[in-house]
């Protein structure tokens, strides 16, 4: 790795790096498999049969393109700037995750390979990627946390239903990493047939490019409909950020578009000045996690530390790479939000607009909500709404002490 080379464009260099951030850090036996997976994405990503099909699929399977919907109630609410939300939530299976599953498995498909692999941890991406391979006839195997499989029991049953199997992982803490662990010993096994689905911007080289590729519809999308529907670019961009692949997937068709600031929303849990979150930009240094270099949370012993949020999906200890070099860089501004300030966001929201968020979102507009109360009424803020609440009913329901 050079750390000297100095990042001129959005594109990592050949071997993924984005400035002193990515590349891959994995075992020999693992090198093998990426390489054959980087050369496959370079060819089919030029190929127009496969971004041709892939589009047909957006469009009739997954429902694109989401509107872009103006908040009116919630706008006059704060009393600042326009809100505008790009509605990923009312894609196919809820939420953003499907736009790059989609892509994929079908590039497995193109491969050869019959088999895909997954992990999870509160299990949309297991949800996301058993529901395309159920379409594809693909045999999907999903890596669970004996701990998240009793956590997230409906999720667990929906990917049976798709079909999947869903093996529980019972080593070390039995959670994500795990699972992730254990995906990869499946992937160096049986490589020959198997592809190996991450599910966000996180991991070794290409994965971190690739999946931003996938996901960066959400903000072509956006940026076309803002100029057609609006006639001007918003403001500011509002995303948060978990593995960082929403968030990516919006900012990253706007990189060039200096005037529009971005803002990446971090999951605060119960405070950034105590031990319990995970913010790994806001709070963390770089290190190397799960095969790349990135802001990542460890204790002083250098041991990953234990992450909380009230979102599943925001509770991960790493970060994409793209994202700590764009906070590096200042082209982004990362934030945390809290466990409280999201419950607050998530009722404001379902009052005002009659959508439910999911709590991942739900810090997003929390964010926005901040931030439009600081802007001119003549500005606009595009928030991304990854995903909707339904599968957070139980555990809203839980904080109010109900048991449904
Ligand atoms: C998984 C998930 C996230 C977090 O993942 P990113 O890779 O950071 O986007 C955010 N929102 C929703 C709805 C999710 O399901």
């Amino acid at each position: 790795m050079n750390a000297q080379v100095q990042q001129t464009s959005d594109q990592p260099d050949e071997s993924g790096h984005f400035g002193e951030y990515g590349g891959s850090f994995v075992s020999e036996t693992l090198m093998h498999a990426l390489e054959e997976l980087r050369e496959a994405w370079l060819r089919w990503r030029n190929d127009d049969e496969f971004m041709a099909r892939l589009d047909r699929d957006l469009a009739y399977y997954v429902g694109r393109p989401s509107p872009i919907y103006y908040a009116e109630r919630l706008t006059q609410h704060c009393g600042g700037a326009r809100i505008l939300l790009k509605r990923e939530d009312l894609n196919h299976t809820g939420a953003h995750k499907i736009n790059n599953t989609v892509g994929q498995n079908l590039l497995a498909w193109h491969m050869g390979k019959q088999r895909v692999i997954a992990e999870t941890g509160a299990g949309q991406h297991g949800v996301a990627t058993s529901t395309v391979a159920a379409r594809l006839n693909q045999q999907c195997v999903v890596y669970m946390g004996e701990t998240d499989i009793h956590r997230q029991a409906i999720n667990v049953f929906r990917m049976r239903l798709m079909g999947a199997e869903v093996r529980s992982v019972t080593s070390g803490s039995k959670t994500l990493k795990d699972a992730l662990n254990e995906a990869m010993r499946d992937w160096v096994t049986n490589v020959d047939d198997t592809f190996y689905v991450i599910g966000t911007v996180a991991g070794p080289h290409p994965y971190p490019v690739m999946v931003r590729d996938f996901n960066a519809i959400v903000g072509r999308e956006a940026r076309k409909q803002m100029l057609e529907q609006y006639e001007e670019l918003p403001d500011a961009l509002v995303a948060c950020v978990g593995g960082g692949s929403n968030a990516i997937g919006l900012f990253h068709p706007f990189i060039g578009d200096r005037d529009v600031a971005m803002y990446g929303v971090e999951a605060a849990g119960r405070g950034l000045n105590t031990e319990e979150h995970a913010a790994s930009l806001c709070a963390g240094k770089p290190g190397v996690l799960h095969g790349c270099r990135t802001y990542l949370l460890d204790d002083q012993a250098g041991q990953i530390t234990h992450t909380h949020s009230v979102s599943a999906g925001l509770d991960y200890p790493g970060v994409g790479p793209e994202h700590s070099w764009l906070k590096d860089e200042g082209r982004a501004t990362y934030v945390g939000v809290t466990d409280e300030e999201t419950l607050a966001a998530t009722h404001a929201l379902s009052r005002m607009e009659g959508i439910l968020p999911a709590l991942e979102s739900a810090h997003a507009i929390a964010y926005g909500m901040k931030l439009a109360s600081e802007m001119r009424a003549d500005q606009t803020i595009l928030i991304n709404l990854s995903g909707r609440g339904d599968k957070d009913v139980q555990t809203l329901a839980a904080i109010e002490g109900l048991e449904l």
